[in-house]
């Protein structure tokens, strides 16, 4: 049966120092409701077109929750056609990305944003669910095709998140005659001095918070007409050690200019900390979310492997990963620090292999190029920190390597769940089949991995010895990959 969020759902941690501040500054000012305050509040008015929302809670693996404000009945989509979309809209999503139905997220998120009034919308789903098409199909349908000005902002925290989304939405609106324009800092071949470039005609932006801010400071970016704003992984948008003062300056100054602007957050990880901010900064907004126990996919198998010393990580990746690996699809290896990536890029390929390694002080070019030629498929294995943990969509990755778990920034011995879920969601997109291998080498890595286990409640099964080539190939077979 659907269940429906209230303010039983006790909220699990309360462990960051900035949460304390965000409870004093919640004490003090009583105007806006918390998450559970609006949540129980609109049990209330729980408006659920024809019940037939319903019917996608109860499918397994769909456990999104919802909570609605408000008397607006809203109708969950089984195909597009219900969600009255123009024709050119239509033919963008059968013939361009040839989709044939919505998936649960968007046909339970796509009749609350196109609908008036336009509420603001809190969505979290499952990595690989199709949570951009709910933000870019939003995007194409609210904006005015007559009107030649930015209508659309969507704000995402890397340079290649904001161009996979903006590749997304020209193939959608490609029969719509929409247009469009990437916000992210220029590669040095292309460089033209900000000051000389003319203003923004585009009727969508997509970008990163630095050049957006920077674009918007300047006017070159003007912000009166947009009517819809969009965060992608919103809950890092959002974070203390994120990008939560940039995107707190872009949201004011459109809520200065524009009259009413439908804000959109999106992401599949939200934790309490950021749950508790987001009520306080996004008024009156329906809700979707799921529980962290629930998070993980079932068609990605998890393990575990336990390796005596750093070179036994190499070898497994080498010996057994690889040459089982190599004609299953993509691989990619997640590492903490540029320093690791360079040092295990090295030595792959001095072994032999061929790899490529994408991390953030790389030139805007070459990651441009990384990232084109692993989604051209022409490279097979993609070394990367953790800027390529959220977000990225490969179809074709079935495996990711934690070669190092990943910590929060202010403790090495505490794990970040979510970047963690992330990074696993990198495999199996929209239902594929994968598999994770965490190569563990330390007494802390054991206890960071037992962490996660408790964190979201699974056990992840251990593969029994890190040189046994059957030991791999059981567990690949388990995750359906062999
Ligand atoms: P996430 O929820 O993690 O943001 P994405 O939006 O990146 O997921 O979508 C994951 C993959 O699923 C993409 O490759 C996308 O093309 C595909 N996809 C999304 N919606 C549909 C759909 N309705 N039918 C078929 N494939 C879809
Ligand atoms: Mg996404």
């Amino acid at each position: 049966m659907a269940e429906v969020k209230s303010n039983s759902a006790a909220p699990a941690e309360r462990k960051l120092s900035w949460v304390e501040e965000v409870e004093e500054e919640e004490a003090a000012s009583k105007s806006a409701p918390s998450w559970g305050e609006a949540a129980a509040s609109a049990v209330d008015a729980l408006a659920i077109g024809q019940g037939n929302f319903n019917s996608f809670l109860d499918e397994p693996q769909s456990n999104i929750k919802l909570v609605t404000t408000g008397d607006t009945p809203y109708i969950s989509a089984s195909t597009f056609e219900d969600l009255n979309l123009t024709p050119e809209l239509l033919k963008g999503l059968y013939m361009e990305l040839k989709f044939q139905k919505p998936s649960k997220i968007q046909a339970i998120s796509l009749p609350m944003i196109l609908t008036p009034p336009y509420k603001n919308l809190v969505a979290q789903a499952h990595n690989g669910s199709g949570k951009t098409t709910c933000f870019v199909l939003g995007m194409l349908s609210r904006v005015d095709p007559n009107l030649k000005v930015p209508q659309a902002l969507c704000i995402c925290p890397t340079r290649e998140l904001a161009i996979q989304n903006l590749e997304v939405l020209q193939k959608m609106g490609k029969h719509t005659g929409i247009t469009s324009e990437c916000a992210v800092p220029m590669d040095s071949t292309n460089y033209m001095s900000f000051a000389k470039r003319p203003p923004v005609t585009a009727q969508i932006v997509i970008g990163t918070p630095g050049t957006i801010k920077k674009w918007t400071s300047a006017k070159k970016l003007g912000v009166s007409s947009v009517k819809i704003l969009v965060f992608d992984e919103a809950d890092h948008m959002l974070a203390e050690d994120g990008f939560k003062d940039d995107s707190l300056r872009i949201m004011k100054d459109i809520q200065r200019m524009s009259a009413h602007c439908q804000v959109l957050l999106f992401s599949a990880t939200f934790n309490e900390t950021v749950k508790n901010f987001v009520s306080r900064v996004v008024n009156d907004h329906n809700q979707l979310f799921v529980k962290k126990e629930e998070l993980s996919l079932e068609s990605v198998k998890q393990y575990k492997v336990n390796c005596p010393d750093e070179l036994s990580k190499i070898m497994v990746i080498k010996d057994r990963i690889f040459e089982l690996g190599e004609n299953l699809g993509q691989t990619i290896i997640f590492v903490r620090t540029r320093h690791s990536a360079g040092m295990l890029h090295k030595s792959l390929v001095e072994l032999g292999y061929e790899v490529t390694t994408i991390q953030g002080a790389l030139k805007q070019e070459d990651r441009d190029k990384i990232v084109k030629e692993f989604k051209d498929g022409l490279t097979q294995v993609l070394i990367s920190t953790d800027l390529l943990a959220r977000g990225f969509d490969q179809q074709q990755v079935n495996l990711v390597i934690n070669y190092d778990l990943p910590v929060k920034h202010e403790n090495h011995s505490e794990p970040d769940y979510e970047v963690y879920l992330h990074r696993i969601g990198r495999a199996g997109r929209f239902g594929r089949k994968g598999a994770v291998f965490n190569l563990l080498m330390s007494e802390r890595d054991q206890m960071l991995m037992e962490k996660i286990e408790q964190h979201f409640n699974s056990q992840i099964a251990q593969v029994a010895s890190w040189n046994s080539a059957e030991d791999f190939k059981g567990a690949l077979k388990a995750a359906g990959l062999l």
